[in-house]
């Protein structure tokens, strides 16, 4: 199970944006396929996170086509590694570590610092 989901505030922990929070859009999941090419595995070490607001780059855009529209200068955010965020925890406010219980057969996320889960049961 992940530790970070789409819609979660996350918290950077490293780097030059340290503090910054922001909403991840996207999650991009590290995956790898084995030489067979029968096997396909997941490579934690590329998981990354598309975090509104949080490293963003100034890119800039040719018109090419018609199908992009905004053409110059353009900002788009650039997916940090899922290692260098923390999980705002709703409840208390504050970057914190996540564990794992099961909670009516679900298993949800709750907060170690306040003990709040962080999943809704329902
Ligand atoms: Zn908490």
């Amino acid at each position: 199970m992940q530790r970070i989901k789409k819609g979660d505030t996350v918290q950077v922990i490293s780097g030059n944006e340290i503090g910054a929070r922001g909403e991840v859009e996207k999650v991009l999941r590290g995956w790898q396929v084995s030489s067979d090419r029968q096997r396909v595995s997941r490579d934690p070490n590329k998981d990354r996170l598309v975090v509104r607001g949080v490293n963003v780059r100034k890119k800039h855009q040719r018109p090419t086509g018609q199908t992009r529209t905004q053409t110059g200068i353009i900002d788009v955010e650039v997916p940090i590694h899922i290692s260098n965020v923390m999980l705002v925890c709703p409840s208390c406010d504050e970057a914190a570590r996540v564990g794992f219980k099961l909670e009516e057969d679900k298993k949800v996320r709750f907060c170690k610092r306040c003990g709040a889960n962080i999943d809704k049961v329902s």
